[in-house]
Order: C-alpha cells, then sequence, then structure tokens
C-alpha cells in the first residue's frame, strides 16, 4: 500500500469528481456532506445539500432552526437522528467554541453525531491533521492491494487497517483519504467487477495480479431481516388529513399516518375508528430499514369527526411543514394524486 501513496494522489488531483462540497475545505461544507453521506449515495446527497445550504449556511443558523423544518429538510434522507445530531452539534459550538468549528480530533469526536470516521475526515481534510478515515471503501481498497482475506466487519480487522494506513499517511492527509475513498467509490467498487484497467494502482495491486478481487474482502454472512407488518390509517375529514406523531421503536417522534401492527381486516378497522363514513382498500408498500422490513396496507378511510388525539392538518401543510419519513411517502403521493392540492 505504501507505493500507491503518490499514485493516488496524483490520479485525484486530476481525476476528481466535482461535487458542491469540494469547492473549498470550510469545515461547516465538510461535515455536512459527511454526515449526509453516511448510508446516502452521492447523487441523491447533492440536491439535499444545496438546499440545506441555502437554508443554513452557517453553524449559527443550524444551532436556531426549529426542529419540524430541520426535518422537512431532512425529509427522504432517513436516519432522522443524524439531523438532530447536526442542530445539537451546532448549539454545542456556538456555546463551548464561540461559533468557530473546533480544530483538534479530540473536539471535533466529542460534537453529538461525530464518529471516529467523521472526525477523520474533517480534521484531515479541512486541517490537514495526520488522521485517518476508514470506511467500507478504504478497506475494500486495502484489502485488495494487500491481497488480504480480512472479515472487515470486525471492528479489530478495521482499527489494523487503520493502523496502517495511519503509518503511511503523507502530509498532505485530506487529499489522500479522499484519494483512496473516491477510488473505492468509482474504481474499485463494492457490487459488480472493479474498473481495473482504469485502476491507477494496479500494478501495485496483489489482488489484480492475483486475479482474486472478487473474493477480497470477504463476503458476509446475510442475516434475514426482521419483518414487521402494519395496517395504515389514511384519515380523511373534510380537507384534512390525521397525522400522528410516532412514540416508539424505529422512527421514534417523526409524524406518520395513524396505523396499527398487523393486517387488519374491515371489521377489524371498523372497531378501531369511530364516526366512519366510507372505508376502502388504498395501496401498499414495503420498507426496508438496514435491520427491518416492514410491510405495510392502508386503507382510506373518510369520517365525520376528527379524533383530537391526532393532528388535522391539509396535504399542503403536510407536503410544506411535515417532514415524513420515507417509508410513509407513497401514502402520501397516493392521497395527493386522489385529492390534488
Ligand atoms: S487494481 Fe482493481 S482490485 Fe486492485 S485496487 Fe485497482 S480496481 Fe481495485
Amino acid at each position: 500500500m505504501k507505493d500507491c501513496v503518490d499514485l493516488l494522489l496524483n490520479w485525484y488531483r486530476i481525476h476528481h469528481r466535482e461535487l458542491p462540497w469540494r469547492k473549498d475545505t470550510d469545515p461547516y461544507h465538510v461535515w455536512i456532506s459527511e454526515i449526509m453521506l453516511q448510508q446516502t449515495r452521492i447523487e441523491a446527497v447533492i440536491g439535499y445539500y444545496d438546499k440545506f445550504m441555502k437554508r443554513l449556511p452557517t453553524i449559527q443558523d443550524l444551532s436556531l432552526v426549529e426542529e419540524g423544518e430541520l426535518l422537512k429538510l431532512w425529509e427522504g434522507l432517513g436516519y432522522y437522528s443524524r439531523a438532530r445530531n447536526l442542530k445539537k452539534a451546532a448549539i454545542q459550538i456556538m456555546d463551548l467554541y464561540h461559533g468557530v468549528f473546533p480544530q483538534t480530533f479530540e473536539e471535533i469526536s466529542s460534537l453529538p453525531g461525530i464518529g471516529e470516521y467523521t472526525a477523520g475526515a474533517i480534521s484531515s481534510i479541512c486541517f490537514q491533521l495526520k488522521e485517518v478515515a476508514i470506511d467500507g471503501n478504504v478497506m475494500r481498497v486495502y484489502c485488495r492491494v494487500e491481497n488480504a482475506d480480512f472479515d472487515v466487519y470486525d471492528l479489530k480487522v478495521k482499527k489494523k487497517i487503520g493502523e496502517e494506513i495511519r503509518k503511511i499517511l503523507p502530509k498532505e492527509s485530506g487529499e489522500f483519504n479522499q484519494a483512496i475513498m473516491e477510488l473505492g467509490e468509482t474504481i474499485c467498487i463494492p457490487n459488480g467487477v472493479p474498473k481495473c484497467e482504469l485502476c491507477p494502482i494496479k500494478e501495485k495491486c496483489r489482488a489484480y495480479q492475483k486475479g482474486t478481487w472478487s473474493e477480497i474482502p470477504r463476503k458476509r454472512v446475510k442475516k434475514e431481516k426482521e419483518v414487521e407488518e402494519y395496517t395504515l390509517f389514511l384519515l380523511k375529514c373534510g380537507n384534512f388529513f390525521a397525522l400522528h406523531k410516532r412514540e416508539v421503536g424505529l422512527l421514534k417522534n417523526m409524524w406518520e399516518f395513524p396505523n396499527e401492527r398487523g393486517f387488519l381486516t374491515y371489521d377489524e378497522v371498523r372497531e378501531k375508528i369511530s364516526s366512519i363514513t366510507s372505508i376502502q382498500l388504498s395501496i401498499t408498500n414495503t420498507h426496508i430499514f438496514t435491520h427491518k422490513k416492514w410491510y405495510m396496507n392502508s386503507y382510506l378511510i373518510e369520517v365525520s369527526q376528527m379524533d383530537p388525539s391526532y393532528v388535522w392538518v391539509s396535504l399542503a401543510e403536510i407536503e410544506s411543514t411535515y417532514a415524513l419519513p420515507s417509508a410513509f411517502l407513497p401514502f402520501f403521493l397516493e392521497l395527493k394524486n386522489k385529492y390534488p392540492l
């Protein structure tokens, strides 16, 4: 891997993708992009990032934003605790560091929602500190170059790779960290055949020479996802629809359409919902989370009275103000289709 450092730096300087958060090394920009990029593809993040920066261009703006508006900006990105932690960290930066992003690895990693990887990325890219940023891309490239059949899901392996990369980190640590990640995202890709012919380090890569890239890194035996079934009640009273704040489990504190566990029959729905004037089956949706799979049925139900345990809002208000997690968005779109704004 040591022999790859200059090759990777030279390749990155010429071939890196132009991305909105790469226009400068402002830690606020790098921080927000790194958090958005967790679990989300680059192409999907670009639009969210631009919108976020337009509305919240500074750490102070982020520290002052209402949670509802913040979640609305985050709507569709998922993992909403990331957005809440951003605000908590911004408040901490305002209180402890007078609004100036901290500049040591320890201070950066003490901020809410910032783990070792993100702290390493920010401190190397923005402050040229000699810190590593080890993610799945880096581990894959490292293992292939070294032809190492490691279990990259083992934390001890991650630590070991971090130590090895730290030994070879050049003074341009930020550029190097980005170069190896960029190679993993665009050339030495995770799924499918890596583009070895385009790879700047193929002469140094043992997996390429031995033809073993497809076995490296070792694949994880996938655990079956836990399945949950839900029935959603799309409750309509006049021009208003019922929303509810989720109280437990996944997506806690997020807005949702009222629902019950299990697939309910018409009769079971009639027992739960009062003052029904009409009821019909509506769409279904499957939503896949990291460890769970939700199967969702829904009923469109017109009622003559608004149950006060719900918030009743128009579709336009849902669109402008209430952040619905992706799992519920298809149901909102179905309502919008049926009752155009
Ligand atoms: S030569 Fe192929 S397997 Fe080796 S690092 Fe480059 S893209 Fe990956």
